[in-house]
């Protein structure tokens, strides 16, 4: 088995593309040697070595050594310099890739190979004895830092000790001298850390700093990144060894980061940033404020240090054309790094870049438009999960704000909540229910955690592509980063600007579509939608082929649902409309009834109401499919708790409190989930159904008189058995046939069940005897099938899902195997008794991409999900489409 693959120099061993082998990074950097970029010659140690190490004791075999010398004669060869040197020194960067970036692991170590004999070598080949003892003492801190493990603090505070002692401001004042003292301090340091010396020989470095790698893929922070994105422990990481080009030889020198479209906005300019005389790390670190890449973005943002177009227009243009080369090769935006040395450009990285759901919308509708991909990879491209940001809400433009800063609008959406500056409070914080800020200097991947939790972020440092910035566009959540003007300390918990204190706890808003940052809350305003919203939606729709419903019980609910596309309701849960502050106390009358007459008097009252409710929904759906689900919930989650209630039903329905009490005690359950509820309750008092399937029937004249006719279709809950249905199929139809005849008018109906039991489910045959409708209530299937209350899950389904019992949280994406075989063999009995019986899905799964998925194989005819997740669905939907 091969282990190192060579790349550069007219060489790519790998196969471009091949990231399970290469890793994300190793595959790119092939695969821009093979079209021909100019990338500096390296090698790739694949993922598989990863495994290998950690299997082996973490030891290297002796075939991987005779390897690695290729690989390192390649790149000798390529440059013409000699890894140890003295007289002509090879340096290398060592970098880990996964095959998806992690931000969990360790980065980066550049320089690799100076120590006390190749610096000299260094110095006179670059003719540069600074530029030398500056790369060395970055490379020893670096080393000391992400391999050996020390603590970074001491090496960033003897730095700033020979600032001071030089009376200087900048880094870039040290002299020579001011460098080799530095370094003889670092060395100091890490003999005192770990008790033996920096390591001279470049070969024990570049297995340290490889070992480090592979370390790093069982490290605590990359664990918890592979956890919340779902990133398997077995993939691990490939390590890259590449030749150092050097952005910091002087000003014709540069590094940048840089991606082919907006990342935040997604419109088609190049947006990045760059350092003139900088290292890699200098740009992503938000030390030294980066420049603009061009001159459009430099005048919008009013800027003054010349962009790179207007600094370095030659090697602009250059770069230019290589955004063209990879946006074509790749069809996506890349996010790219590169550096300049001595006016030569390389490219170091290329990869798709993230982008907030707004970016990745306008990017796949331009390129689709631009022919770059077609309209159906288009679709492929956006993650339904992620329009959830394009459509949540953002500042009120009218309400008053308390700026108190402005930082850079790292990720859009507005967010409002507590002060906290630590990413463990955060997680505690938010575990309570709390809406938090997450507030950090900068952050780095142990705090990924803490931005998951919180509802917004918020940084001192760092720019656009500062680790803030990307992890927030990653996850959606809204980020100002890089507000200068802030003094943050962790420790004293405190933010403090222009003479104001946030401290831990207080209410904090911010926009990171903005940028500002505000005091208190700032009350906040539905999105609207885009044009491109608009376009991609629209080809979806042409591309789904089951249709996608909403689950709404009020007009206004109702009427949000059809702007997002909604194509009717596939559950109204008509027991939200008995909470109604002016119905509850009739309710009330009607239950605690101790006779029938005494529940018809209370249901005389509350007929007019449920009309009126019903007349609200039809209208608001114009003609649209509406399912009506007949009242649901056990009775007693009615019922009065305090006295007054007690008094005013009492009062209302003559009855003494007391027997009122003695009723209400009687109807306690031990088990309400699986007791007296669903069907359950029409079959024991079907005057309830008489009752609202009069009111449907009533409202759907009512609004078929005034405009267009409704299609009511009145579904029967929790039924178990084709018995239950059949009898209450005859009170809907006595109903109808009652209501027609009084108004001389007749339209059309369908009656059916929701399929939530197993017995249900298996019964389906006989069931569709009686029903012209199936709809899977999968929220109690899932719970009757795992045996699992819905209520109580939350304990422990959590460690469940940890320990990969069931992949995700059944209650949110459909257990395929168990309650999916329930749906599959539910719809199969179902049709076989009535082909054309007209199947849908109304629990929470109906607004959940894989579960939507699994509903397009079985062949549901719908989905219906909650209004804002209409969208959300109707995408899925389209993929699922594709899919099949
Ligand atoms: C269901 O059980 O899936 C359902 C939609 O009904 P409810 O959530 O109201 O029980
Ligand atoms: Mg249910």
């Amino acid at each position: 088995m091969t282990y190192v693959f060579r790349f550069g120099g007219g060489v790519s061993d790998g196969i471009a593309g091949d990231k399970e082998t290469l890793g994300g990074k190793g595959a790119n950097l092939a695969e821009m040697a093979s079209i021909g970029l100019p990338v500096p010659p390296g090698f790739t140690i694949s993922t598989a070595m990863c495994q290998r190490w950690h299997d082996e004791g973490e030891r290297f075999p002796d075939a991987l050594r005779e390897e690695v010398a290729n690989g390192l004669a390649h790149v000798e060869q390529v440059t013409g310099h000699r890894f140890g040197d003295p007289a002509n020194p090879l340096l290398v960067s060592v970098r880990s890739g996964a095959r998806v970036s992690m931000p969990g692991m360790m980065d980066t170590v550049l320089n690799l190979g100076l120590n006390d004999a190749t610096v000299e070598g260094l110095a006179r080949a670059a003719g540069d004895e600074r530029f030398a003892w500056d790369s060395y003492r970055r490379f020893v801190q670096m080393y000391a830092d992400v391999v050996l493990g020390l603590d970074h603090d001491a090496f960033e505070e003897a730095l700033e000790i020979a600032k001071e002692d030089g009376g200087y401001t900048l880094d870039t004042e040290l002299t020579a001298a001011d460098l080799k003292a530095l370094v003889a301090r670092y060395m100091t340091l890490v003999e005192e850390g770990q008790g033996a010396p920096f390591p001279q020989d470049p070969h024990d470095q570049l297995w340290g700093a490889t070992a480090a790698v592979f370390g790093s893929w069982q490290s605590d922070r990359a664990k918890v990144y592979r956890r919340l994105h779902d990133i398997p422990a077995g993939w691990g990481t490939a390590v890259n060894v590449q030749a150092m080009v050097f952005g910091n030889m002087g000003d014709t020198s540069a590094t940048g980061v840089a991606f082919t479209r907006d990342p935040a906005k997604g419109a088609n300019a190049y947006y990045g940033e760059f350092l003139i005389n900088a290292q890699g790390e200098d740009v992503v670190a938000g030390i030294r404020t980066p420049q603009y890449l061009t001159r459009a973005a430099r005048e919008e943002a009013g800027a003054r240090p010349a962009s790179m177009e207007e600094a370095m227009p030659e090697v602009y243009g250059q770069l230019a054309d290589v955004f063209q080369t990879l946006e074509q090769h790749y069809r996506d935006m890349q996010d790219i790094e590169f550096t300049v040395e001595k006016t030569k450009l390389w490219m170091l990285q290329t990869r798709s870049g993230k982008r907030t759901a707004k970016a990745a919308l306008k990017i796949a509708v331009d390129m689709a438009n631009e022919g770059l991909i077609t309209r159906e990879e288009a679709i492929k491209r956006i993650d339904p999960a992620s329009l959830d940001q394009l459509l949540h809400p953002t500042l009120d433009p009218h309400a008053p704000r308390d700026v108190i800063a402005k930082g850079l609008p790292a990720s859009p959406g507005a967010a409002c909540g507590q002060a906290v500056f630590d990413a463990d409070t955060a997680e505690t914080w938010a575990a309570d229910g709390k809406a938090v800020i997450l507030i950090r200097t900068e952050t780095s991947p142990e705090d990924i955690h803490g931005m998951h939790a919180a509802r917004g972020i918020l940084t001192a440092r760092g720019g656009m592509t500062s680790h803030a910035a990307v992890v927030a566009r990653g996850m959606g959540r809204p980020c100002v980063s890089g507000a200068g003007s802030l003094a943050i300390s962790a420790k004293d918990k405190v933010l403090r600007v222009v003479g104001r204190e946030i401290r831990e706890g207080d209410l904090l808003t911010i926009d990171g579509a903005t940028g500002e940052v505000m005091a208190g809350e700032v009350p906040t305003v539905s999105p609207e939608l885009s044009g491109d919203f608009g376009v991609l939606m629209g080809w979806a729709d042409e591309l789904r082929t089951m249709k996608v419903r909403t689950n709404a019980d009020t007009p206004a609910d109702a009427k949000a649902a059809r702007e997002f596309g909604a194509e009717g309701i596939g559950l109204c849960r008509t027991e939200h409309m008995f909470f109604e502050a002016e119905r509850i106390t009739a309710v009330r009358q009607m239950i605690l009834a101790s006779d029938q007459a005494g529940r018809q008097a209370a249901l005389d009252r509350l007929l007019p109401e449920q009309r009126a409710d019903f007349v609200g929904i039809f209208e608001a759906m114009a003609g649209l499919p509406v399912t009506i689900r007949l009242l649901d919930p056990p009775l007693h989650e009615f019922l009065p708790h305090a006295d007054a209630e007690f008094a005013e039903v009492a009062r209302a329905s003559g009855i003494d409190v007391e027997q009122l009490r003695r009723r209400a005690a009687e109807l306690h359950e031990f088990n309400p989930m699986l007791g007296h509820r669903g069907v359950r309750l029409g079959i024991t008092y079907p005057e309830i159904y008489a009752m609202q399937a009069r009111a449907i029937f009533e409202a759907a004249c009512d609004v078929a008189d005034g405009g267009e006719a409704p299609v009511p279709e009145v579904m029967i809950p929790l039924v178990a058995t084709g018995r239950e249905l059949e009898l209450m199929k005859v009170v809907v139809d006595e109903a109808a046939r009652a209501v027609f005849a009084e108004r001389g008018r007749t339209l059309t109906y369908l009656v059916g069940t929701m399929i939530e039991l197993p017995r249900a489910a298996l019964r389906a045959g006989e069931i569709a005897a009686g029903a012209e409708f199936f709809s899977f209530g999968t929220n109690d299937l899932t719970q009757t099938t795992l045996g699992v209350s819905r209520d109580d899950a939350a304990r422990f389904l959590g460690t469940y899902v940890e320990q990969g019992i069931y992949a995700r949280d059944p209650f949110v994406s459909i257990d395929v195997e168990g309650v999916g075989e329930l749906v599959r063999l539910a719809a199969e009995r179902g049709r076989a008794t009535r082909p054309g019986l007209k199947l849908g899905i109304c629990g929470e799964h109906g607004g959940d991409p894989a579960s939507i998925a699994f509903c397009q194989e079985v062949g549901l005819d719908y989905v219906s999900a909650s209004p804002y997740r209409v969208p959300i669905a109707r995408l899925a939907a389209a993929q699922a489409a594709l899919k099949g």
